[in-house]
């Protein structure tokens, strides 16, 4: 790997590059273009045609503006430049949202939208998006209050959310006579010293005593406006809401929830066992969910990394392997942590440029080889995302970890093919703490949710009720797998999912992805090498119809608790593997 720093001059040059202005211009009289064109008097057909074509010009130039403004942010968090343009952009976002809305509502109202559809090959490649469309116009806000509504919400919940962006950002912890950022002192959970973790743990709880009252105040005041937005949209509740916009259904939630309700004791069972092996006898202390077990010691360079995954993928999946190999080698990827850099791992993509973009923080270990192959798998997602029109080539959150679950589970199989018997515990044991989290954190993050909305529709709950939700739903979910006494009430402070406006349950999605990836790996492990046709055009597919449709494709029926059950026993089988080593130790 020649250079380890992303390229982000393909978006544009600099800001200084008279380009952006274009772009911005184009987005600008795109939108202000779109009430004259409804009103035209132009054939129907035409004109529906003429709407989307204005739906993509604009989603490109956004698209490509928001890449370069946050991508550079993320790798220089204080770009006041960068920081300008974002709101900026915001600014923008509420005219481009309005004619956005107006195309909507007129989908809705055009009698006979499959005659027209009929007509034109361009409006047929788009048959889904109109459907939607017309589906959506019946949620859209009330035409004379949309414009008002949404410039509130830039002083209300959108305000809110940014300052929790900085509550957050600033926040300190108070460690051995020491002021230490949050995410550092989050970090040592994974230290090998188990007084680390301890001490870490009881400093992060102490320190969100200062915070917890504004947080509590950010996140009664963003659920409060997406309930308000939400029956003002015609929608019963925020649940139904959500799975709507995101092509799925309560059918489907609910047969997840049932298989993993059913399972919650198997997780509770590789808990109880890792506790013994560090000495716990009531249930994991919360400090200790994370803790390395095992002496699995492997550590990779970039180089060797990059190698890796290029000789693992390669033999699955040739293509897959030569276009790792060349996001590596084009510096698609920013490799190391850096001072401004933000935390953790993304992958982003432009459909107009056919080009991805990586962030990992890559210190060496196997977490982030795997986290690599993870967000590889976003890019490879985004490649075969271009086989459909730009409009169908936004997988919803569900199917977006699809790609990514099955090159982290192939990784993490192929390695413990050969390892050594140490080496194998270890890779066992942080596949089970990952999916512990993705399935058993991810309900109780779900109940909490849930437990808010319903306590905010009479008041705004204060920071000591919220704590108590938190650990009412860590109860439910982690039952005797935790520790009673040392759980972690404000676990609602930390994570940014509760604060977005306009997403709410942005968890139930981890859990389906995970349990819809290992399926597919399971599909490719009864298949073999001849099911990567099937599995590219089934990554094509994802933003092109309804998930319970998507799943069909590849034979996977997502609405019978019984698939659920089947990717659940993926795992229930590695807890048996894990419990019988245990036992040997
Ligand atoms: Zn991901």
């Amino acid at each position: 790997m020649q250079n380890t720093t992303w390229d982000l001059s393909v978006f544009y040059q600099g800001y200084d590059d008279p380009a952006i202005q274009k772009d911005i211009q184009i987005i600008t009289e795109t939108a202000g273009n779109v009430d004259a064109l409804l009103a035209s008097g132009i054939d129907e057909t035409q004109k529906l045609e003429q709407v989307l074509k204005a739906q993509e010009d604009m989603t490109n130039k956004i698209s490509n503006l928001y890449s370069f403004i946050q991508y550079g942010l993320s790798t220089d968090a204080s770009d006041a430049q960068g920081l300008r343009y974002l709101d900026k952009m915001g600014n923008l976002m509420v005219d481009v949202q309005m004619a956005s809305s107006k195309c909507t509502r007129y989908i809705g109202a055009v009698e006979d939208l499959d005659a027209h559809i009929a007509k034109s090959e361009f409006l047929a490649s788009y048959a889904f998006v109109l459907h939607d469309a017309a589906e959506s116009a019946k949620h859209s806000l009330p035409e004379d209050l949309e414009k008002w509504v949404l410039r509130l919400q830039l002083d209300g919940a959108d305000a809110f959310s940014k300052m929790r962006d900085k509550l957050m950002a600033n926040h300190t912890v108070e460690l051995d006579g020491k002021s230490l950022p949050l995410p550092a002192v989050r970090g040592m959970a994974y230290d090998a010293d188990p007084a680390v973790r301890k001490a870490a743990y009881e400093a992060e709880l102490a320190s969100y005593k200062k915070v917890e009252d504004p947080m509590a105040y950010c996140l009664a005041c963003i659920k409060g406006d997406a309930m308000t937005t939400c029956e003002a949209k015609n929608f019963p509740d925020i649940l139904t809401q959500q799975l709507t916009e995101t092509h799925m259904d309560k059918e489907t939630l609910d047969a997840m929830w049932t298989a993993i309700v059913e399972a919650l004791p198997d997780f509770r069972r590789y808990m109880k066992a890792k506790a013994k092996v560090l000495g716990h006898q009531n249930g994991l202390p919360f400090y200790d969910l994370f803790a390395p077990v095992g002496d699995a010691n492997l550590t990779y360079t970039i180089d060797e990394a990059h190698a890796l995954l290029v000789k693992v993928f390669t033999e699955v999946h040739p293509e897959l392997g030569a276009f790792i190999d060349h996001a590596f080698e084009n510096r698609w990827i920013d490799v190391y942590p850096k001072e401004g850099k933000s935390g953790g791992a993304f992958c982003g993509g432009s459909y107009e440029l056919d080009q991805s973009r990586i962030l990992t923080n890559f210190v060496g270990s196997f977490s982030d080889v795997s986290t690599l192959a993870h967000e590889l798998g976003h890019a490879w997602h985004n490649r075969c995302l271009q086989r459909v029109p730009l409009l169908r080539s936004d997988a919803p959150m569900p199917l977006a970890e699809t790609a990514s679950i099955f090159n982290e589970t192939l990784l993490n199989q192929t390695i413990r093919k050969t390892a050594d018997a140490e080496t194998k515990f270890a890779l066992l044991e942080s596949s089970l703490m990952e999916s512990t989290q993705t399935v058993v954190d991810i309900y109780s993050r779900f109940l909490f949710e849930s437990a808010v909305f319903e306590a905010r529709k009479s008041h705004i709950p204060t920071a000591d009720e919220l704590n108590e939700m938190m650990l009412d739903a860590q109860d439910k979910a982690y039952g005797d797998g935790l520790d009673p006494d040392v759980r972690h009430g404000s676990m609602w402070v930390n994570k940014s999912h509760y604060y977005n406006v306009g997403l709410h349950f942005y968890n139930f999605p981890y859990a389906f992805g995970l349990l819809f990836g290992l399926g597919v790996y399971a599909k490719y492990q009864a298949e073999g090498s001849s099911f990567m046709t099937k599995y590219d055009a089934l990554l094509a597919s994802c933003g092109s119809d309804k998930i319970p449709e998507v799943a069909a494709s590849v034979g996977i029926d997502v609405r019978s608790a019984d698939y659920w059950r089947s990717a659940l026993d993926v795992i229930r089988a590695e807890v048996d593997e894990f419990e019988k080593l245990c036992e040997k130790r």
